[in-house]
């Protein structure tokens, strides 16, 4: 959005509380790789340039990208400025930070969609004797106790956490609620190249049936691994993870009860992939793809067992830590304006906040499927520094596209 701005000449400041790509200098796990490929985080005039467009950035990798990028375009980041509250004056928004006060007659709120972990609240009924962590505060195998660990989340946070625990010695229970696997690669290309090839990343809010649903719904499992292999239930339980139902509560005397529904929800998963799978065989015969690629096929379905645990008591079945993978949540305490729902979240229409000169940026499925990744966001700060430009020169309240 800094570049965007910049381009059409409109005078802006990015405030960031830490230091540039703090997200991902604080709050992720030590092996974590992009699981979109390299040459897919394309950002506004910056496209991949290195030697290995398929393969997958570590944090650190993720780190030095942002930051040459904060260099390149001289975003004036101004950093350690945690901004503490925004209102609207008479003279515009009132921006107060913990190093001083800026007054604005727009603003973009570019805080992040994963600011807090949600955890269930039955959380508190967890024994003290056994460790809880989020995909947040989670960083390797070796700092949890040995013994038993319980990963609650099946997306893509939760089985890449499942499977680097399970492949250090920890027997892993893997609570499985709704979920989409993905093959890492289809018909000899990589999952995202035919998801972007074929249009699905681009598909708009607007366009959607339900975006309030499709704003909700999981990451595919899908992870960024040197071999290209997938990460699926199937790939996990061949390693000797147990997965069982969705974790639907714990007692007061810290049993955890695993919902029934594991077989439901792993069909469910199947059809959803199958559905996608097929849109891009679709989209591969129409395009002159088929015959120059391997030719369509299947997952198997995902191996469900026979009867899966319905509940484990958490201390004396083996449990020392519970790992939370059950999604992320931004957090808005510091926003001081009328456009909140009642579940915290920001109303706006593809970005365009309710309140005038107000913007949403990283949000999920903001304006395009693709506007959770960070290749969603050049597009989405093209139109919206479009619309914030045209609202600055009109002083109108709100721009229609
Ligand atoms: C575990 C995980 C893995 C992911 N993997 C991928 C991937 O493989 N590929 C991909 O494309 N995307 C991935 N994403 C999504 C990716 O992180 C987002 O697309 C991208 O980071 C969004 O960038 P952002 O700048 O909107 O938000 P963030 O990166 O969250 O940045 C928001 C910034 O705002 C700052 N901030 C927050 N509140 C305040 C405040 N009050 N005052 C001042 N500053 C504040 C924060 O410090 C932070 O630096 C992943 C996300 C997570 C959580």
């Amino acid at each position: 959005m800094s570049r965007c701005l910049a381009d059409l000449s409109i005078d802006h400041v990015v405030l960031e509380r830490g230091e540039v790509a703090h997200t991902w200098r604080t709050e992720r796990w030590d092996s974590l790789r992009l699981l979109t490929p390299n040459w897919q985080s394309r950002l506004p005039g910056f496209p991949y340039s290195g030697d290995d467009p398929d393969g997958f950035r570590t944090v650190t990798e993720v780190i030095e990208f942002i930051v040459s990028y904060a260099r390149t375009i001289a975003a004036p980041v101004q950093t350690r400025t945690t901004v503490t509250s925004v209102r609207h004056t008479e003279a515009g928004y009132l921006v107060r930070t913990d190093q001083g006060d800026w007054v604005s007659q727009a603003i973009v709120l570019a805080s992040g969609a994963c600011n807090i972990a949600q955890v269930p609240a039955f959380a508190s009924h967890v024994p003290s004797s056994i460790e809880q962590l989020t995909a947040k505060n989670y960083r390797n195998p070796a700092r949890l106790a040995d013994g038993g660990v319980l990963v609650v989340g099946a997306s893509a946070s939760g089985t890449q956490i499942a499977n680097e625990i399970q492949r250090s010695g920890r027997p892993v229970i893997l609570s499985v609620g709704e979920h989409i696997r993905a093959p890492r690669v289809y018909r000899g290309k990589d999952l995202q190249w035919w998801m972007d090839a074929a249009g699905v990343l681009d598909e708009r809010y607007d366009t959607v049936d339900d975006i309030v649903r499709a704003r909700q719904v999981p990451s595919l499992q899908l992870a960024g691994t040197t071999d290209r292999s997938t990460l699926d239930l199937n790939a996990l339980t061949e390693i000797g993870v147990k997965l069982v139902g969705r974790l639907a509560g714990i007692t007061a005397d810290g049993k955890a009860q695993f919902a029934g529904s594991l077989r439901n929800m792993c069909a469910l998963s199947d059809l959803k992939i199958g559905r996608l799978l097929d849109l891009i065989d679709e989209w591969a015969r129409n395009n002159g793809f088929d015959g120059a690629t391997e030719a369509p096929y299947r997952l198997p379905p995902t191996r469900v067992e026979e009867a899966p645990a319905l509940g484990r008591d958490l201390a004396k079945g083996g449990i020392k830590t519970i790992i939370w993978a059950t999604g992320y949540r931004p957090d808005y305490s510091w926003l001081e304006l009328p456009v909140l729902d009642s579940k915290g979240m920001v109303r706006h229409d593809g970005g365009l906040v309710s309140s005038p000169g107000v913007y949403l940026m990283g949000a999920p499925f903001l304006r395009r499927r693709k506007s959770t990744l960070i290749d969603g966001a050049a597009d989405d700060a093209r139109d919206l520094s479009g619309h914030l430009a045209a609202y600055l020169d009109t002083g109108r309240a709100r721009v229609v596209a």
